[in-house]
């Protein structure tokens, strides 16, 4: 039972996620501090800048404090947030977390001005209506056995989990569909 969720509050679309949070009724916190971790169910790691985020996560003394707590508890990675997820290799500045089975290839679509939306098949729906957003968005370069694929943009994955992880590489917090938001506590719930 998700009693309460945290978002990571280092850079990036943080507050996004928590107005979403609000509007579906999940108490939920701006995580600054690594203590603050011990009171939620559920961290969400916003997009943002990965190079960034992975920065800060080691200034704030972050790392090892996650690394315990994906053990026994879920997390949602969101495009930066994915790549941090990722078992894809160090790289200048970047150091992913490795929480789940999964590479990707980073500005994957080009660069900023490349940014699009797309309708997204979600299989756990089974419509083809979800509207996401990708900015920078990252693609999938390498899947892991126990990975299943949540959704798909033109046969490709972007919405993945291992049954406890979950990573999108686009932003759901962004607009007013709640559905992946919605879909996640009720995985977690389960
Ligand atoms: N391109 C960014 C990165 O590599 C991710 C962009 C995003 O989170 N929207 O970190």
């Amino acid at each position: 039972m998700v009693r309460k969720v945290g978002v990571l509050a280092l850079q990036g679309n943080y507050i996004q996620h928590k107005r979403m949070l609000d509007t579906l009724g999940i108490n939920n916190i701006l995580v600054q501090y690594p203590q603050e971790l011990e009171k939620c169910d559920l961290l969400i790691i916003p997009g943002g800048e990965s190079t960034a985020i992975s920065k800060q996560i080691d200034r704030n003394k972050f790392r090892q404090p996650i690394i315990n707590f994906v053990k026994t508890n879920s997390v949602l990675g969101t495009c930066a947030g994915m790549i941090l997820l990722s078992s894809t290799k160090e790289a200048n500045n970047l150091k992913p977390l490795g929480v789940m089975d999964f590479k990707v290839e980073r500005n994957a679509y080009g660069r900023q001005v490349s940014s699009f939306s797309g309708n997204l098949h979600l299989e756990f729906d089974n419509t083809d209506n979800f509207k996401a957003i990708f900015i920078r968005a990252p693609k999938v370069s390498n899947l892991g056995k126990g990975i299943k694929i949540l959704a798909t943009y033109k046969n490709y994955p972007v919405m993945i989990t291992d049954g406890r992880h979950f990573a999108t590489t686009f932003h759901p917090e962004i607009g007013t569909d709640v559905r992946i938001h919605e879909y996640i506590m009720e995985q977690i719930n389960a």
